[in-house]
């Protein structure tokens, strides 16, 4: 398994070059799995069950680059939601990447229910991790299909199900063809805010025990915006949750903020405790809220 590392890291650098942050996650993690398959060991096959996260400190660089992450320690119990915020490049996507094995850690130790995540097959933690991101990854086929991407072995009746759960059934019942709707690779005749419901479906059938969200940024329509943010509520309610953050109500609500900057953790608190502080956070918190004011 070891000798696989590379050709992964190699894979992950292409797609990541071609496709900013950490979109294109989800088929990134597919073909990994993938190749993965048969070189991982069966022993590294274990269910996460509560999704607790621990980064014990952890130090990582990308090849040919300066250090990315150092001696980033924290805790997450299960079901928290985490909100992952700092300037551009401080290294957020960099961390989500190394929870999904993308790359191993330089040193330190990532766990996850207390479980080193090397001895943690790469197959186990897709199977684990769901996915929400600004990029919604469609492909050609039904919109039946692409829900079911969440997970293969679904009926019928389990992809209605979270499509409903999803608030996406109703958009979905309103396309000529319904679910069997064929969607074109770009899913041109789909919104944005609709590709993000299609996804929430898709997460919902995974019923992952750990959760990645990427706040979308463009403009989604205010009604399916509303929707989008019920429908995350409920997905993310007993999941750890990871999300990198740009809207100030759900960093506001998260249970643990982590500031990022320049690949250290420089702060971690409640909104209230980190405004308290008058550090870091309490800059770009009074930043933020001026451009939100307009
Ligand atoms: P943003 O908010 O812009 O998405 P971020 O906080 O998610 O930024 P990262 O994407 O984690 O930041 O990037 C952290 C640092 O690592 C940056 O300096 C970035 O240029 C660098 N980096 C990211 N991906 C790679 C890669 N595949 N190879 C080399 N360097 C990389």
């Amino acid at each position: 398994a070891r000798q696989f590392t590379r050709p992964l890291n190699e894979l992950a650098n292409q797609f990541n070059t071609l496709l900013s942050a950490i979109a294109g996650a989800e088929r990134v993690f597919d073909i990994m799995d993938e190749e993965a398959e048969d070189e991982d060991d069966r022993e590294g096959d274990v269910e996460i069950l509560q999704g607790n996260v621990t980064f014990s400190h952890v130090y990582f660089s990308y090849e040919n680059a300066d250090s990315t992450i150092s001696d980033m320690n924290f805790h997450v119990q299960p079901g928290q939601m985490v909100a992952l915020v700092g300037p551009t490049g401080a290294g957020k996507s960099t961390i989500i990447h190394l929870i999904m094995r993308f790359y191993d850690c330089d040193s330190g130790a990532i766990l996850v229910d207390g479980r080193n995540i090397q001895q943690i097959s790469r197959s186990s933690l897709r199977k684990n991790i769901g996915f929400v991101l600004q990029d919604v990854f469609l492909f050609e086929g039904t919109i039946r299909e692409n829900i079911r991407y969440g997970r293969l072995d679904a009926t019928d009746e389990e992809v209605e199900e979270a499509a409903k759960r999803a608030n996406a059934h109703s958009f979905i019942m309103r396309l000529p063809q319904g679910y069997d709707t064929v969607l074109t690779e770009d899913a041109s005749g789909i919104s944005q805010g609709q590709k993000q419901l299609l996804s929430i479906a898709r997460a919902i059938l995974r019923n992952p025990s750990i959760l990645i969200l990427d706040e979308a940024t463009s403009n989604i329509d205010t009604v399916t915006e509303m929707k989008i943010q019920e429908a995350l509520q409920q997905l993310m309610k007993g999941r750890t949750t990871f999300c990198i953050a740009h809207r100030l109500n759900t960093i506001r609500h998260a249970h643990q903020i982590f500031v990022i900057n320049d690949g250290k953790l420089i702060e971690k608190g409640t909104h209230d405790s980190l405004i308290e502080a008058h550090g870091y956070y309490y800059d770009l918190y009074n930043q933020l809220s001026r451009k939100d004011v307009g």
